[in-house]
């Protein structure tokens, strides 16, 4: 498969360059606000073509694919470009700022019989596909609750618009709520229906919200409380679900493809063994099998509007400070 970047971000250059690369696939472009970014962008990353231009990385020939990791305001038009230009579309989260864009450039892929993937990369974790395996195998029952533990330190080098930008979609919600969101759709296989929510801004965020404490209903009763920050240098990460059989304790399992698993019953305690290989690759892989018609992306346009959707609606409720509906837009 024939890449262009659309976005000269850190996570293109750190996490997903090399993870297209790993699986065969050609990056041949990419495309920046800036010329003398994108050139020395490009020749950093031995990418061959190098312009501000979306329509032109879009004519360049034999281009089958878009990788968008701008900042989050961008997504939906580069999106909607790349999609009228048939190319196939992997997309960072959040897909866009509100969510009748995010249907939209959903439904417009689909419309053209082109692969749209969000790149929700914990799902592709072996740790959290171990997790899953439990819940979804009913080892631990019912289940009765989830508690998302994902309040991080944010690192000095991204302490960017993601801390004062709102209109670039900064934020912790829009940043983290979004991927939990997806993780615990992952495990459960249902989506939350309505939220309660307190958001604070502690320091770091500058007209931005920097943590984020919420509660969702489940369609099947369950509860989920999610807890997000970019301000707790030493709280470490991890996931607890409480079933009528068992529970599941994830540590540090937020931030990495590691991390420690155990399925506790009563006083037994059995640790969950799963191999801790890199979640980008593996979201790469599956989008470039999905391009060739081989099966699904780890995570669909759809998966990328249902976390949204709850993130909209977290965001929502702290501010209004009333319960509120997810709205999932057009199903
Ligand atoms: P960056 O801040 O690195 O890049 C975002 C944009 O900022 C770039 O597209 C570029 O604009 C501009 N930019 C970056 N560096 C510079 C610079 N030195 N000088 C001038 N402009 C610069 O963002 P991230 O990589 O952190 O995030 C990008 C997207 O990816 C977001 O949507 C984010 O939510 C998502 N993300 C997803 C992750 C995941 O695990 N799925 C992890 C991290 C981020 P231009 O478009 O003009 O090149």
């Amino acid at each position: 498969m024939k890449l262009g970047l659309i976005g000269a971000s850190n996570i293109a250059e750190v996490r997903m360059i090399p993870a297209f690369r790993e699986n065969g696939h050609e990056v041949i472009a990419v495309q920046s606000g800036g010329q003398s970014r994108a050139d020395e962008f490009a020749a950093k990353n031995d990418i061959p073509n190098a312009t501000t231009s979306i329509d032109e990385l879009l004519a360049l020939p034999g281009l089958d694919a878009v990788y968008i990791s701008s900042t989050n305001e961008k997504h939906f038009d580069q999106a909607m470009a790349a999609i009228k230009a048939g190319k196939h579309v992997l997309c960072e989260k959040p897909l866009a700022m509100n969510i009748a864009d995010a249907v939209r450039m959903v439904k417009a892929a689909e419309d053209a019989g082109l692969v749209f993937a969000t790149n929700h990369h914990l799902r592709n974790g072996a740790n959290h596909r171990a997790i899953r395996d439990l819940v979804q195998k009913g080892e631990i029952g019912q289940v009765l609750s989830l508690r998302v533990f994902h309040a991080v330190h944010l690192p000095e080098q991204l302490q960017g618009w993601r801390i004062d930008n709102a209109g670039a979609g900064g934020g912790v919600i829009l940043d983290i709520v979004v991927h939990d969101a997806d993780t615990v759709r992952f495990y459960l296989d249902e989506d939350p229906v309505d939220v309660v929510a307190q958001a604070t801004s502690g320091g770091l965020g500058q007209g931005v919200e920097d943590s984020v404490m919420s509660v969702w209903s489940m369609p099947s009763g369950a509860q989920v409380m999610a807890h997000e920050s970019f301000t707790h240098a030493h709280a470490g990460t991890g996931i607890e679900i409480h079933g009528t059989e068992g529970s599941i304790i994830a540590r540090e399992v937020m931030q990495g493809p590691g991390g420690e698993i155990m399925l506790r019953r009563g006083k037994e305690v059995t640790p969950v063994a799963f191999d801790p290989e890199e979640v980008y690759p593996r979201s790469a892989r599956l989008f470039g099998a999905a391009v060739e018609g081989k099966g699904q992306p780890a995570a669909t346009g759809r998966d990328g509007i249902a976390s949204l959707a709850v993130a909209l609606a977290v965001a929502e409720a702290a501010r209004t400070g009333q319960r509120t509906a997810v709205d999932y837009g057009e199903k």
